[in-house]
């Protein structure tokens, strides 16, 4: 390595910490001056000319730093995000300098390896069945559709259908029940999987968000249910054992969304929410959301390791069994290596850390609930995991306070429609924010709320 890589190196790690560190101060959401400079920055054609290394990354710095989202630090409420733990920032910058492409044993046995204890460390967290196939996938939208593709694999083949061979032209029926509060992600999903919008059966939720399993359909013949771990709105759990029960008596395959809900399990105080979900047939969930691991990083488990390989092996060979190759279990051929960084994160934590994580981000979640119902304000969801719901009195109240809050840049918390109504969603899910960090949102939050002219 010549001095000026060495040089250049170190220099984007000195950039990054002072980035971090510069968080406290920085607006949550970037001013936008500051958006409309980096605008002006990157109008230009691609130069004729080369650049200096040390040019190209000074300019990222300059331009782009101010106009980031400073969802590394403790106050960003939006969707449900999680910043990085510093154990796998730090892996996250050595493997990139490592470069490796993840997709088979041969292509990197150290991203094989570091993957695959993960995948096993993984399960056990979440009690899964230990010898379910699993993969590092690029969010929980691919985890969902690695898992329903294991599942349209399995449920044609019971019913004598090869679908992998023959497709789904003349295939026998499939039902797909899903919880009319499902993720979007699912309707996106399923017709991927050339399941179209208009077959799916949605069964009606309760107040909470929760599939009603008194309303489940009577079912025959091959069918596969969505249910969720972890609504994106209440953080609700569908009733599992009820579900199950009817799933099994009738034949189906049960797939999970737990994108954030699994990582209850991590936790004894959570894990009662969990009950019943590790009876299903897969699952999938995020690392780059609750485990605080960099973007992007998506986990997809399959009991049937058979099921995942013959929906998704490159070869379509079944007989290649032992095969662990990500390029055999997910939609991808060359990836990159996120067992390095999820490694790194739970090797950190270590399983009382990973639970002292998850319990932190629901009593701050539950200690704003409550105060802003103390506050006179509306929480519309039963608090249980790390998701708050608010209303300020009218829809237009709601979303004018939502506006002026992203706009004082001291939080940020994003709108939702909720149960029919405008509502304010807060999503606490990083290891990075403290009991000051609330205390400053929620007073950030009553004078959005109280400013005139609402
Ligand atoms: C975030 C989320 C998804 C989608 O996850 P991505 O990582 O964005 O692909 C799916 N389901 C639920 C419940 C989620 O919260």
């Amino acid at each position: 390595m010549t001095d000026s890589t060495r040089t250049l190196l170190a220099d984007a790690a000195r950039r990054g910490a002072a980035y971090l560190e510069s968080l406290d101060g920085r607006p949550v959401f970037p001013h936008e001056a500051d958006v409309e400079r980096l605008r002006g920055a990157l109008a230009g054609e691609m130069p004729e000319a080369s650049a200096k290394d040390a040019e190209v990354l000074a300019f990222l710095d300059e331009y782009g730093t101010p106009a980031t989202v400073a969802s590394a630090g403790g106050r960003y409420f939006g969707f449900v995000t999680g910043g990085s733990l510093p154990a796998t920032l730090a892996a996250h910058v050595l493997a990139s300098a490592w470069d490796q492409n993840s997709f088979s044993y041969l292509s990197s046995p150290a991203a094989w390896l570091f993957g695959e204890t993960s995948l096993r460390w993984l399960k056990g967290v979440f009690g899964l069945p230990a010898q379910s196939a699993g993969a590092l996938v690029l969010g929980a939208t691919a985890a969902n559709f690695a898992g329903l593709a294991a599942a349209r694999h399995a449920v044609l083949r019971r019913a004598g259908w090869d679908v992998e061979e023959r497709g789904l032209r003349g295939s026998p029926e499939v039902t797909l029940v899903v919880g009319e509060e499902a993720h979007g992600t699912i309707f996106k999903v399923l017709p991927l999987l050339g399941f179209g919008r208009a077959h799916i059966q949605r069964v009606p939720a309760d107040a909470e968000g929760r599939l009603r399993a008194d309303r489940l359909p009577r079912i025959a013949g091959p069918t596969i249910a969505c249910i969720q771990a972890g609504n994106v709105n209440s953080g609700a759990f569908d009733p599992a054992p009820e579900i199950l029960r009817w799933a099994r008596a009738g034949g189906a395959w049960v797939h999970v969304d737990g994108a954030f809900g699994l990582w209850a399990a991590a936790s004894d105080r959570r894990r009662p929410l969990m009950a019943g979900f590790a009876d299903a047939d897969s699952w999938a969930t995020d690392a780059h959301k609750w485990l605080n691991v960099p973007y992007d990083c998506g986990v997809a488990f399959v009991r049937d390791p058979d099921a995942l390989r013959a929906a998704m092996s490159i070869s379509g060979d079944y007989l290649m069994i032992g095969s662990k190759d990500p390029i055999d279990l997910t939609t991808d051929g060359s990836r990159r290596a996120r067992g390095f960084d999820v490694w790194a994160a739970l090797q950190s934590l270590g399983r009382r850390g990973l639970a002292a994580l998850v319990d932190r981000n629901c009593d701050q979640a539950a200690w704003l609930g409550a105060e802003l119902k103390r506050a006179g304000f509306e929480v519309l969801n039963e608090v249980v995991l790390n998701q708050v719901v608010v209303a300020f009195s009218s829809d237009a109240r709601t979303k004018a306070t939502i506006g002026r809050l992203q706009k004082a840049g001291e939080c940020w918390c994003g709108g939702t429609r909720w149960r029919g109504r405008e509502a304010m969603r807060v999503s606490v899910s990083a290891w990075a924010t403290t009991q000051a960090d609330m205390e400053r949102t929620l007073r950030a939050i009553l004078a959005a709320a109280e400013s005139p002219g609402r």
